[in-house]
């Protein structure tokens, strides 16, 4: 990513350079009045693709989105407990599944960084790391940590936090309806080695307005946002 930017600027520099470079001789003028129409397009969308990165007091956002996942952390003391957009945001969803008569449950939300650290030794020393990698998130890389992020279970808890979740009538409504509550499905089927973590119909992500456009892409998060 860095590399990129670099690379990026460079060429911004050498354009600007062209352009400022500019002399009397006919035929440079010429030439400096095609070179921008040859060249500049690609070289302003490749800085127009570049995500827009901040990262402040170690919690890192992404064209103004809060980014989690196995390579971008969060701080030990970050521990926003879980937001009440997103109380809202799963409340509205959960009453307008049982008007259509499915029955959610909310299986977890808001994990601090020492709650996690405890769930991923545990698991660990159950499954050993390379197993619990695929599933548990190390402490500061839980996106429960966040505050927006919740799993979802239905009344069926022979599904709860299983693929088979996937499979209920509570899944097969929501996975095109959450985005109008400003959910997104953070894993997807099929996108492991972007994500990073396994199939996980019941983990949604509150990201508010952008969701309706994340789920009209089919695409991760990462992908989305350029960083994958
Ligand atoms: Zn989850």
């Amino acid at each position: 990513m860095i590399r990129k930017l670099i690379l990026g600027m460079t060429i911004s520099a050498a354009l600007l350079m062209q352009g400022c470079g500019s002399t009397l001789n006919a035929e440079q003028t010429a030439g400096h009045q095609t070179f921008p129409k040859q060249y500049s397009p690609a070289s302003i969308g490749d800085l127009a693709a570049l995500p827009d990165i901040e990262v402040i007091d170690g919690v890192t956002y992404v064209e103004g989105i809060l980014v989690v996942n196995k390579e971008i952390p969060l701080p030990r003391d970050y521990n926003p407990g879980l937001q009440q957009e997103v109380i809202d945001a799963y409340s509205r969803m959960f009453a307008d599944g049982a008007g259509r008569g499915l029955d959610f449950v909310l299986v977890s939300d808001f994990r601090s960084y020492d709650y996690q650290a405890g769930l991923y030794n545990n698991y660990v020393a159950r499954d050993g790391r390379e197993e619990a990698d695929k599933f548990s998130a190390k402490p500061g890389h839980s996106e429960h940590q966040t505050g927006l992020a919740i799993d979802v279970g239905s009344s069926d808890s022979a599904t709860t936090l299983s693929v088979k979740f996937g499979e209920t009538p509570e899944y097969q409504w929501m996975k095109d309806a959450a985005h109008e509550y400003g959910f997104i499905i953070r894993y997807l089927e099929g996108k492991e080695d972007i994500t990073g973590y396994q199939y996980e119909p019941w983990h949604l992500r509150y990201v508010g307005d952008e969701a309706e456009a994340i789920y009209e892409s089919g695409l991760t998060l990462e992908e989305y946002l350029g960083i994958e």
